[in-house]
């Protein structure tokens, strides 16, 4: 039996505002916890004249385009990145969803079947997929803000990614401790070189995801991955020339990237490349 177009698409917009609404969280976790703030219980406020957000002004992405970006108050603009931050994270569930629940490597099965087969392994899968990409949402966007990695954030992700390692069993051992190798070394050795001011937190969390997901996706499409969104990213900043000193190069933006790409895509891409050569 086949999935009908129409239930692909609802169960798709299901999942962008459950991604989005997640992200929302995480963005108010990435602004609050290295400022040492409460994030559970204490609703969200408008940074410009502190007043708390009604529901209706706290759905993801929908408030912001109903309000144009600025706050119903006091007119102070709220920021792009949120948004953008709450877009992806829709996007990453619905990926991740349709990666965990498709019949992968050639075989041929529908939605239905691979459901009713091992519902229990793929949930796990997608679960563990859009949680490691949660947790380095937040590490990542932490770093670029304060320049630190907290060792919560990386605890989190050590919970998540022993998580993945039950879900995706296929990959053994040695693959794992490869992968948590071969790209946390470079990230290590940056640390050094820009005495510290790389956080070595960063080669830990890749060292986790590494080890999550083993070698072939890390070396494959995590390395290529993030050298491209750092060239990407220096060349923007070559445009950019009127903006000085401000905003450094961050190589966490760089490795967010590569990483998130590895996680979601590196299986697909990997098998591809096998079939390809
Ligand atoms: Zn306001």
């Amino acid at each position: 039996m086949i999935l009908p177009i129409w239930f692909k698409i609802i169960m798709s917009i299901f999942l962008f505002f459950l991604g989005a609404s997640v992200y929302s969280f995480l963005n108010v976790v990435i602004f609050r916890v290295p400022r040492g703030e409460e994030f559970v219980k204490t609703r969200s406020h408008c940074p410009g004249c502190g007043k708390l957000l009604s529901p209706m002004e706290l759905v993801p992405v929908v408030s912001y385009v109903c309000l144009g970006g600025k706050c119903k108050d006091c007119g102070s603009k709220i920021g792009i990145r949120d948004v953008l931050i709450e877009t992806f994270g829709g996007l990453n569930c619905i990926a991740s969803f349709w990666i965990s629940f498709s019949p992968m490597q050639g075989i041929s099965q529908s939605l239905c079947e691979v459901w009713v087969g091992d519902f229990y392994g793929h949930f796990l899968t997608w679960l563990a997929m859009f949680a490691m990409v949660g947790a380095l949402t937040v590490i990542c966007f932490i770093q670029i803000d304060m320049g630190v990695v907290k060792n919560g954030t990386l605890i989190a992700l050590l919970v998540i990614c022993v998580i993945a390692v039950f879900a995706m069993p296929e990959v053994d051992l040695s693959e794992r401790l490869i992968g948590a190798l071969c790209l946390s070394i470079f990230v290590a050795i940056g640390t050094l070189i820009s005495s510290k001011k790389i956080p070595f937190g960063l080669a830990i969390a890749t060292a986790l995801v590494g080890l999550a997901i083993g070698w072939m996706p890390m070396l494959v499409v995590a390395l290529p991955a993030t050298i491209v969104a750092a060239i990407v990213q220096l060349a923007f900043l070559a445009i950019q020339k009127k903006k000085p000193a401000g905003k450094h190069f961050k190589l966490s933006f760089a490795l967010w990237v590569g990483l998130w790409v590895a996680i979601l895509f590196g299986n697909m891409i990997t098998t591809f490349l096998y079939g390809a050569f």
